[in-house]
């Protein structure tokens, strides 16, 4: 890849991280971000592990190859990298953006044992890349949060045929993804607004029984 590539996707992808902070959604280290620089052979752009997301900027970011290593910049790969590159390599992804809110932290908490939130009837469904009707539904699975992370790639893989946008892992946060950077972030804000319209929902019924 060039340089003149990469520097433009940095900063794609630093001014990505800097909205997805200001939305509260990676408070801390929490969260991490990946955008395709090639796929043949594969190279991965993303925030190293342990940076502050409010302070991430471009010359932090590291590449890596399709086994995780780092390959350029400086700063150690996120344990959740795999889960990145299976995402990356399963579903054909152009960016994965895994977001802490406090939302998908609660909901995908909360809803566990379901193995899934699903989301149907909301006009906002219509942001999913493919969705073209309000009167559908989407089934966002739920896995469990491992304390060794390089283990929930191999336990999504099983899930990912069928979380075309987005994967929660319980306690822990979302893995939202799409073809391009742009599709990414439009898919991390509709389903942050979705779980919020659950979680509001859940409230009002509760309120009134
Ligand atoms: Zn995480």
């Amino acid at each position: 890849v060039v340089q003149q590539q990469v520097s433009t996707a940095a900063d794609q992808l630093v001014d990505v991280i800097e909205a997805l902070h200001r939305r509260g959604w990676c408070d801390g280290t929490g969260g991490n971000f990946s955008l395709v620089l090639e796929r043949e052979p594969l190279r991965l752009l993303m925030a190293p592990s342990g940076v502050d997301k409010g302070r991430v900027q471009a010359d932090h970011l590291i590449q890596v190859n399709r086994d995780g290593a780092v390959i350029s910049g400086s700063g150690k790969a996120s344990a959740e990298t795999l889960l990145h590159l299976r995402i990356v390599e399963d579903c054909q992804a152009g960016a994965v953006l895994h977001t802490h809110s406090l939302t998908a932290t609660l909901l995908s908490n909360h809803h566990q044992k379901l193995g899934g939130i699903h989301l149907e009837g909301w006009e906002m469904l219509k942001g999913l890349a493919g969705v073209t009707t309000h009167d559908t539904s989407v089934q966002i699975p739920i896995i469990a949060n491992h304390q060794n992370l390089q283990l929930l790639s191999p336990n999504a893989a099983e899930h990912l045929p069928n979380a075309a946008r987005g994967l929660l892992v319980a306690g822990h946060g979302l893995y939202a993804w799409g073809e391009s950077l742009e599709t990414a972030q439009r898919h991390v804000e509709i389903l942050e607004f979705l779980l919020n319209l659950q979680w509001r929902q859940q409230l009002l019924h509760l309120s009134h029984s």
